[in-house]
């Protein structure tokens, strides 16, 4: 985690930006959980008790640094509202499992299929990074929806309106 943080942060320096302490703490969150994909608001509610002095537009303001670097990706999930992950240099490229019901998003190992890949390279294409995403349901919200706990999909699906 340290040698992460600290390559991060020698990265932002190369790139010609402080390595404030507001950057900091976000990328140690989303570092810490990269498995997560943070709305700007949850980065905000999950550092504010500490770090009280940090405000919701600093929170935007940083993100938009930090993926411009490329230390962060940005997640669309079709709700509006765009999700962050950390990147790692050494991260294999992944897809997302999106479900339409709750929100939640998961990440799956995803290398580029045989048949695409001969695709993309018919047109000389240079692949430098790539991103998936899959709408559905998550397996609790099909369990839900079995056990009739909630309408059936499409009643009420509030990320794709
Ligand atoms: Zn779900
Ligand atoms: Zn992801």
């Amino acid at each position: 985690m340290q040698e992460v943080l600290r390559d991060a942060k020698s990265l932002l320096r190369r790139e010609n930006y402080r390595c404030t302490a507001q950057r900091e703490v976000i990328l140690e969150l989303l570092a810490r959980h990269s498995r997560r994909h943070y709305t700007a608001e949850e980065i905000h509610q999950s550092l504010r008790d500490e770090n009280p002095q940090l405000g919701l537009s600093t929170v935007y303001r940083t993100l938009v640094v930090l993926e411009d670097v490329g230390l962060i990706r940005r997640l669309d999930v079709g709700d509006g509202v765009s999700r962050y992950e950390f990147d790692a240099d050494d991260a294999a490229p992944h897809c997302h499992l999106i479900c339409i019901r709750c929100g939640d998003v998961r990440d799956i190992a995803c290398p580029v299929p045989q048949e695409m890949q001969s695709l993309i390279e018919a047109e000389s294409f240079q692949i430098t990074d790539y991103s998936m995403s899959f709408f559905g349901m998550c397996s609790h919200c099909t369990r839900r929806v079995r056990d009739g706990k909630i309408g059936d999909p499409g009643e009420d699906i509030h990320l794709m309106q």
